[in-house]
């Protein structure tokens, strides 16, 4: 079928194969041109099919084993798949060709099952049956407990008080006011429960208690602070709630990792155009500005050089943590020149002056690129294979 993007508000319901998979392919270009990291030697990603974990897996693969887990549909004749199901088969052919271990699971990751699935695949695959490095990227709207099938959703909303902001409507320009409303207690455990640190423990747990976990093992989360015009909505609402159970997460696992001479890690990364962050309002509006800031300041970095920085920070000894001992990823982004630039071209921000301010541009291109649209190299009105 022609395959052109279709949009319900501000998700984008198709994906372009071969876009996809020449996204996928900039990314190991990138890698390969770098020296190769002397890192873990077999590393399994949970979530790793887009965004950072498919930027972390792309960053290790090629110089190590890897098992990806991720949950995407496959396209059929008449409807195309979801991008990461595209990324996911355009990564497997990639390290094919390189002769490179990895496997994939296309199943719900809070499942018992998809973790059982798992370790099968460690035990079977990996040398030696363990695994050296576990990156937890997931995202998601919906957890199902694995235990009592009770459904959660996470929502993206403040605590206390309805928050007051700016934001774009990235398809039309348009910079209006939007009101958030404070969520429910309810909501908040929801959030908590579906982002927070409780599955990633249940990983661990799992796979240590097969046996799964090489002596020495790391693994690492990731986070997301940002400034102070985001607080509301994201540090200080039901996310940034989520995010500090993730905290106390890394906290406890770094407790039962201990026997092993293991470490777990928050990485609290960069701002970065994804399928989750595009759906927070206010992001789009804030990227716009910091993206044109930090690239005019030669600081502009996208998922897959973050995730190269993440893989050399980790071989430093000690890896450089701050006080709550997370590694800051997000460090050029909080620049105090660049958030004091962000703040200035904040204030009185409208439709009218945003073009002079920010560059939109930049985060519709990243946001088309994520579903394979708005490629020079791909002939867009060619049928292509959705199956
Ligand atoms: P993303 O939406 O691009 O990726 C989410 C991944 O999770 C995909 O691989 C998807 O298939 C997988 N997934 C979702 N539900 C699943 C399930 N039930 N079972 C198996 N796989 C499932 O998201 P992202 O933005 O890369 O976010 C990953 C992590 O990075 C999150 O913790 C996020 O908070 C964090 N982070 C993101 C940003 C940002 O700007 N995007 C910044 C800092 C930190």
């Amino acid at each position: 079928m022609i395959v052109k993007p279709r949009f319900r508000g501000f998700i984008c319901t198709t994906a372009h194969p071969a876009g996809c998979a020449a996204h996928v392919r900039d990314q190991i270009d990138y890698i390969r041109s770098l020296p190769k990291i002397d890192g873990p030697k077999r590393v399994l990603v949970v979530g790793s099919s887009t965004g950072y974990g498919l930027a972390s897996r792309i960053a290790y693969a090629f110089g190590s084993e890897t098992i990806g887990i991720f949950f995407e549909k496959p396209g059929t004749p008449t409807r195309t798949g979801t991008a990461g199901f595209y990324n996911n088969r355009a990564f497997e052919e990639a390290a094919r060709e390189a002769g490179l271990p990895a496997y994939s699971i296309n199943g719900d990751a809070f499942s018992h099952d998809v973790k059982r699935q798992a370790i099968e695949l460690i035990h079977r695959r990996f040398e030696g049956g363990q695994v050296d490095m576990v990156i937890y990227s997931l995202a998601s709207p919906r957890r199902k407990d694995p235990d009592s099938d009770a459904v959660y959703a996470s929502v993206i909303q403040p605590i206390g008080e309805e928050y007051h902001s700016r934001t774009v409507d990235f398809h039309t320009g348009e910079v209006r006011d939007v009101s958030i409303p404070a969520a429910a207690p309810e909501e908040i455990e929801s959030t908590v429960k579906v982002m927070g640190g409780e599955d990633w423990e249940l990983w661990i747990q799992a796979l240590k208690d097969a046996d799964a976990l090489a002596p020495g093992v790391q693994t690492l989360a990731y986070s997301y602070i940002g400034p102070s015009l985001t607080h509301a909505v994201y540090k200080d609402g039901t996310i940034g709630r989520a995010k500090e159970d993730l905290e106390r997460a890394a906290r406890a696992i770094e407790t039962a990792l201990s026997s092993l001479g293991g470490h777990a890690w928050v990485s609290v990364n960069k701002a970065v155009v994804t399928q989750s962050s595009s759906a927070i309002p206010v992001v789009p509006l804030y990227m716009a500005l910091l993206f044109d800031i930090m690239a005019q300041k030669g600081l502009q970095e996208d998922c897959i050089q973050q995730m190269r920085r993440m893989s050399e920070t980790l071989l430093e000894s000690p890896v450089p943590v701050d006080a709550e001992n997370r590694l800051r990823l997000d460090d050029w982004e909080m620049r105090p020149d660049v958030q004091a630039e962000v703040l200035r071209r904040w204030e009185g921000i409208t439709t009218e002056n945003l073009p002079e301010r920010g560059d939109l541009d930049a985060f519709r291109r990243g946001f088309f690129a994520l579903f394979g649209f708005g490629r020079e190299d791909i002939a867009y009105d060619a049928e292509v294979e959705t199956e």
